[in-house]
């Protein structure tokens, strides 16, 4: 059984689908039964998010939002399957509530996660169930089914962790019999308690994952509007190739840097169970794309250059810190109770500074979190107010061949050197598969093309 996942920009319109249907047609020739897991179509969960918070601003504007999310739906399920009276229903049936929520926010005038994520969760059942809809009306033996009854997480909205145990015995059940081609929604899922939940944004790739992991797939194959995985991005460097194999290490690293042609956790469950995941473009299906499995077969010394853009870099400085024991320790506890995501740390050997990049929104709460945890360091001078640099942004130059081999930290420096960028902070992990630095954001295009040709124009 193989898995299938389309994304946002695969389903952005009835053509798009149209590719998908396609897509599916052949593959169900080679192979059955399919699971075909699906985001939302490109570009609603962004809207929803915006009407939601129009409402609970008390915008009455939400209710235009609101009607032109209704007509996208109508309009694309009319084109890709047309007279399917039951999913016409079911359709009209989830925008009804998706309403009634939306009345309730503008009439509270407040929005809360719990609210956010069961509203977010409309925009993949519905593109769920009409993708099913489509297989259908093309011929196709295919059922929604509901991924909510199989993934169970906990009650961390916007974000909520997986229960690997619960989901691995719900996925057991799984009729995968039942149907040639079964159509799950991404991104969704449900709490113990039976709460709807979501993954996390652009985490479809990772209910993909958990639901291929789950059924012991022979392949996860992740559907997009790219050639694969590719040495960088395509919006910002022009000449980027795709990436033929890549490790799941090296896939995991480029994800957790930005390259969020993959979300960053869909690599964990195919790893522990070695199934090869596979990156493809619904809009060029004969092309190959990219293969992440155990190892990188790459001749190259990098495998891919990626950034995260938006970022802070804070800095932590005084005499105090030089030679005290867990000042590093309360440092990165006290960030972790604030929920504060790290992205990436440097300290320099004389101790008496510590910086890390965090996402510009969580900058304030970093901040607060430092400054409450060494309040008497602060009275006392022996540590400075934390100094925030922000409109910066984390560079990662990522390949499992630069272990060992010296002069590449020369290269990628050299070429921002000569392109005039100016490196604010730098760090390696001890595996060498990674050299990572912070740069100005206005810089980021610039650095990724000036290190692009110095490693991938020979
Ligand atoms: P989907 O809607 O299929 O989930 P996403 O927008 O989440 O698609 O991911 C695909 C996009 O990821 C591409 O259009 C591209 O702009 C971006 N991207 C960023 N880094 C990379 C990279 N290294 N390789 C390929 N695409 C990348
Ligand atoms: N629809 C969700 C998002 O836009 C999940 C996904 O597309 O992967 O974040
Ligand atoms: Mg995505």
């Amino acid at each position: 059984m193989r898995v299938f996942k389309f994304g946002g920009s695969s389903l952005c319109d009835a053509e798009a689908i149209g590719r998908v249907i396609d897509i599916l047609q052949e593959k169900s020739i080679e192979e059955k039964p399919l699971c075909v897991v699906v985001s939302a179509m490109g570009g609603v969960t962004d809207e929803i998010i915006r009407t939601a918070k129009a409402a609970s601003h008390r915008e009455i504007a939400y209710r235009e939002t609101l009607k032109a999310l209704r007509k996208r739906h109508t309009k694309v399920l009319n084109a890709i399957a047309h007279g399917d009276r039951e999913t016409t229903e079911i359709i009209q049936e989830q925008c009804v509530e998706f309403f009634g929520i939306c009345d309730g926010v503008y009439a509270l005038g407040e929005l809360s996660g719990k609210v956010l994520d069961r509203l977010m969760s409309f925009g993949e059942l519905c593109s769920a169930h009409m993708v099913a809809a489509a297989c259908r009306h093309a011929g196709l033996d295919a059922k929604f089914v509901d991924s909510r009854d199989y993934i169970v997480t906990d009650e961390r909205y916007g974000a909520a962790r997986v229960d690997f145990e619960k989901t691995a015995a719900a996925l057991h059940k799984l009729d995968a019999d039942g149907a040639t081609i079964h159509v799950l929604p991404g991104f969704v899922a449900r709490s113990a308690n039976g709460r709807i939940t979501t993954l996390g944004r652009n985490g479809s790739d990772y209910s993909a994952a958990i639901i291929g992991a789950g059924l012991g797939a022979s392949a996860v194959e992740i559907w997009t509007d790219v050639n694969g995985v590719m040495t960088a991005n395509p919006r910002y460097v022009s000449d980027a190739e795709s990436i033929e194999r890549m490790s799941y290490v090296e896939a995991m690293e480029l994800s957790h840097f930005g390259a969020h042609v993959l979300h960053a956790p869909t690599l964990q469950p195919v790893m522990e169970k070695t199934i090869p995941l596979l990156v493809r473009n619904t809009f060029s299906p004969d092309f190959k794309g990219t293969i992440v499995g155990n190892e990188s077969v790459s001749e190259r010394i990098i495998t891919g250059i990626s950034t995260v853009d938006n970022v802070s870099f804070i800095r932590v400085q005084g005499s105090g810190m030089v030679g005290v024991f867990g000042v590093a320790g309360r440092l990165f506890t006290s960030l972790a109770k604030a929920e504060v995501n790290l992205i990436m740390i440097s300290q320099g050997s004389s101790e008496h500074s510590i910086c890390f990049a965090v996402q510009d929104a969580d900058n304030q709460k970093a901040v607060q979190a430092i400054e409450t945890e060494f309040e008497l360091e602060m009275q006392a001078h022996m540590m400075d107010t934390p100094v925030v640099e922000r409109e910066m942004c984390v560079l990662a130059v990522v390949g499992e061949n630069m272990r060992r081999r010296p002069g590449i930290a020369a290269n990628v420096f050299g070429s921002l050197g000569e392109s005039g960028v100016n490196v604010v902070a730098i760090a390696q992990g001890s595996s060498e598969l990674n050299i990572s630095m912070v740069i100005l954001q206005q810089d980021a295009s610039k650095a990724l093309n000036a290190i692009h040709s110095a490693f991938f124009k020979k």
